[in-house]
């Protein structure tokens, strides 16, 4: 039995980051990493691999070379937590146990839940998905292949990260087709479970626009549940009709899969809300039930849209509120809501929407963000990526809340 303590479980963007922070504050030896993936991905830079913007190698660094130096690395899962007892069983054998615990185990994807779909991403080069490290590069080759028809690009009917990702490739494919010279044999749909374009009005409405200018075809309450290659169908359940199915003929489809939280977590269900997600108040990101618990990114019960922004916010937070537990001190931390999703709706424009959880715009710069802009693309693709693994990754970023306030004069909004 090994002991440390404060144990990270999962090194994305959100462990990583806290490991970072809390190395420098413990030092060496006190913080652990659990941890099996060989690498560490910024996701959204997959939007852009998708759409040939950038390569895949761009996304990725070896997990050695982001986590901090002297935390340790235990290269394995967590596979069972006891939180009564403090203890982590790992996939290794291994038992691990804490005076601290960082949940950060992000999102686990479940192709399997739509039938056909894990054989589909190996056999037809036509069904894409930029969520998964072994598809994202199928996508870009999938837009350029393509020569008119039904273009499908679906959401699921489950949480998922970042809720404008499904759409942002369909307003880049349909800019590739349209320069193509296809676009008029092209029938482009957007079949989401949602009930709503997307949930933030302010933003919302500007999309709206734009499906309508650019002649997409919306089905809302559409949740795809199977895929035939060999007819090259698309079977959708519609949610207003109980039992009610649609078949829709693609010749190419992105699919956002149905996602959840890990299946480790959601076993333990004393830490979890009964949606599975580990449930932490949603100001101080503190365990409901455990006080020596914290958790932080996708994996939460926050409810706000799940992004790397709205991760490197709660960083800060979990700082204040950590920092607090340890000392003694009730949990002082103060979380909001922050996210942030840059959706591109072409190649050279984006509408930055930032807001809280109340759906409240939180927009840094002194503009209105929820017009397209270049300047914005440009923020996404050449200076947030940078931050990413200069700044954030290594705990020094909590997100852009201070220019924020000085670009508007010390107010908030
Ligand atoms: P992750 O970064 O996913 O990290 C979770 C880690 O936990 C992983 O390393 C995993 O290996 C590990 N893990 C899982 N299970 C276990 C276990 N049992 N034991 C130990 N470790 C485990 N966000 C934005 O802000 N802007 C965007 O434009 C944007 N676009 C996106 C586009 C796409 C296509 C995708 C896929 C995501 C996008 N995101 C975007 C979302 C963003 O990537 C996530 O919200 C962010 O990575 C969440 O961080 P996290 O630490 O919670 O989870």
């Amino acid at each position: 039995k090994i002991h440390f303590p404060l144990v990270v479980i999962g090194g994305g963007s959100g462990g990583c980051s806290v490991a970072a922070k809390f190395c420098r504050r413990l030092g060496k030896g006190k913080v652990a990493v659990v941890e099996p993936a060989e690498y560490h991905y910024y996701q959204p830079l997959w939007t852009l691999v998708g759409s040939g913007l950038k390569n895949v190698d761009q996304s990725g660094r070896p997990m050695e070379a982001v986590l901090p130096k002297n935390c340790e690395w235990l290269k394995t899962r967590a596979a069972e937590f006891i939180p009564e007892k403090n203890i982590v069983h790992l996939q290794n054998g291994d038992q691990i146990s804490y005076d601290f615990l960082v949940v950060a185990m992000g999102l686990q994807l479940n192709s399997v839940q739509v039938k056909g779909l894990s054989e589909a991403f190996k056999t037809d080069p036509s069904v894409c998905s930029n969520y998964f490290r072994e598809t994202v590069e199928k996508t870009y080759p999938a837009i350029k292949n393509f020569k008119g028809g039904n273009a499908i690009f679906t959401f699921p009917n489950t949480p998922i990260k970042c809720s404008g990702a499904p759409q942002k490739i369909m307003y880049l494919a349909e800019e590739y087709w349209n320069k193509a010279g296809i676009r008029d044999k092209t029938n482009i749909m957007f079949n989401s479970a949602l009930g709503v374009l997307y949930p933030v009005k302010r933003y919302g409405d500007r999309l709206l626009e734009i499906v309508k200018e650019r002649h997409l075809t919306l089905n809302l309450k559409r949740s795809l549940i199977e895929i035939r290659p060999s007819k090259k169908e698309a079977i959708f359940q519609n949610l207003d009709e109980q039992g009610k199915t649609e078949t829709y003929k693609y010749d190419f489809i992105h699919v956002t899969p149905p996602m959840s939280a890990p299946d480790a977590l959601t076993k333990c269900t004393s830490l979890t809300d009964p949606t599975g997600f580990l449930s932490v108040n949603k100001t101080t990101l503190q365990h409901t039930k455990y006080p020596n618990i914290f958790g932080i990114g996708d994996c939460t019960n926050v409810p706000t849209s799940k992004t790397t922004s709205a991760v490197a916010a709660q960083c800060g937070v979990l700082e204040q509120s950590l920092s607090d537990a340890i000392a003694g001190k009730t949990p002082n931390g103060k979380y909001d809501g922050y996210t942030s999703c840059p959706l591109l709706v072409g190649y050279k424009q984006c509408i930055l929407a930032e807001f809280d959880y109340d759906g409240q715009s939180l927009e840094t710069f002194p503009i209105d963000q929820s017009k397209r802009r270049r300047s914005m693309y440009h923020v996404k693709k050449d200076i947030l990526p940078p931050i990413y693994w200069n700044v954030m990754l290594k705990g020094h970023w909590n997100g852009p809340q201070r220019f924020r306030r000085l670009m508007h004069f010390g107010k908030d909004r």
